[in-house]
């Protein structure tokens, strides 16, 4: 048993999923290839080979990969994915683009954002936004599996002594080319990585009034701020911050949620926070039943108070 471990990266550093995604190739068991495709990413090979518990680094490395255009990266790695027993991704934007494009080349089912692995071949998954967990079994000869990363520990980095193999790189397809990317900058923490969250809604009002209120918050917590999509629609917050369902799965240990109703959706994607405070003028809303701590009330005056207790 092999398992191929898709690496997730920028060309010049390895992303914090792809040892997340180490973690829960480690509980599946046998030797892990760690593959890197990319253009100049011979810093992220490196990287790679550090990280405890894998046993080579395959290297694609050609211009047509720079951009990483999933189209392109997934013919690649379905003409490697053949001799391998499982091909794992971590369950983010880049994994859920390539994921499913892999397993139709290979002619298989994926399973998609696993949280825990049960044995080679079977797996727990969050279904119904995270209202029951489904415990599933692949039968297909070459596993395609998008792995949460928050459900799932770094892996440890430093003390591995993989080998650093060149792979052969696949065809430019040349059917999409990438014009531009915006990426939003921040000095907080990764929202997926940070141990705090600090989260908006609706109720916020405007984005200045959730700047405002959350942003100082959050530098006393040195937290990640995170919204609702109702927050994210209305223009308050960056897309990239959207927690929940159909934006990112956190696990903090501390998410403070002001003004956000608990909609199953939004729960979907952080209720498995270790302490969760919830913010909330009604007393009915459902994100009090989740939350450890319930305070009740105007967030426009609680969350200044807190902030001033903060120090
Ligand atoms: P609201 O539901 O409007 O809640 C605002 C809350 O603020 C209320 O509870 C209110 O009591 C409280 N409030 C108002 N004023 C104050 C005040 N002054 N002080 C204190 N509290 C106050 N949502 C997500 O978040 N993430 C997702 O990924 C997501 N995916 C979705 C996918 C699908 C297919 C669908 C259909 C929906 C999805 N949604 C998602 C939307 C979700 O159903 C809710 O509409 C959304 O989460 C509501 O956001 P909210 O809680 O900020 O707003």
């Amino acid at each position: 048993m092999t398992i191929l471990l898709v690496a997730e990266h920028d060309n010049a550093a390895l992303k914090g999923s792809t040892l997340n995604t180490l973690t829960a190739a480690r509980q599946i068991g046998g030797e892990i290839d760690l593959v890197v495709v990319g253009s100049g990413c011979g810093a992220v090979a490196e990287a790679a080979a550090k990280a405890e518990g894998v046993t080579r680094v395959r290297v694609v490395d050609a211009a047509h990969y720079a951009d990483q255009t999933v189209e392109n990266l997934a013919v690649c790695l379905a003409q490697l994915a053949g001799s391998y027993s499982h091909v794992l991704l971590p369950a983010t934007s880049f994994g859920k683009n390539l994921g499913p494009r892999l397993a139709a080349l290979l002619d298989v089912a994926q399973v998609s954002d696993i949280t825990a692995v049960v044995s080679a071949d079977t797996y727990e998954r969050p279904i119904y936004a995270g209202n029951a967990m489904a415990t599933v079994r692949s039968a297909d000869p070459v596993q395609v599996v998008t792995v949460r990363p928050s459900a799932f520990a770094l892996a440890a980095t430093g003390a591995g002594n993989a080998t650093v193999e060149a792979a052969p790189a696949g065809p430019d397809l040349g059917v999409t080319r990438l014009v531009t990317r915006e990426l939003s900058t921040s000095k907080r923490p990764e929202l997926g990585a940070a141990r705090v969250v600090v989260a908006g809604g609706r109720a916020l009002g405007s984005k200045e009034q959730f700047e405002g209120l959350l942003e100082p918050l959050a530098d006393k917590l040195n937290a990640a701020i995170g919204a609702s999509r109702a927050a994210v629609d209305a223009g308050y917050a960056a897309n990239d911050t959207q927690v929940g369902q159909t934006g990112k799965a956190v696990a903090p240990e501390l998410y403070i949620a002001i003004g956000i109703s608990g909609a199953i959706q939004h729960l979907a994607g952080m209720k498995d926070s270790k302490v969760i405070v919830a913010i909330n003028k009604d007393p009915d809303a459902v994100i009090f039943q989740v939350a450890d701590y319930g305070l009740e009330g105007d967030l426009f005056e609680i969350v200044p108070q807190l902030t001033a207790a903060l120090g």
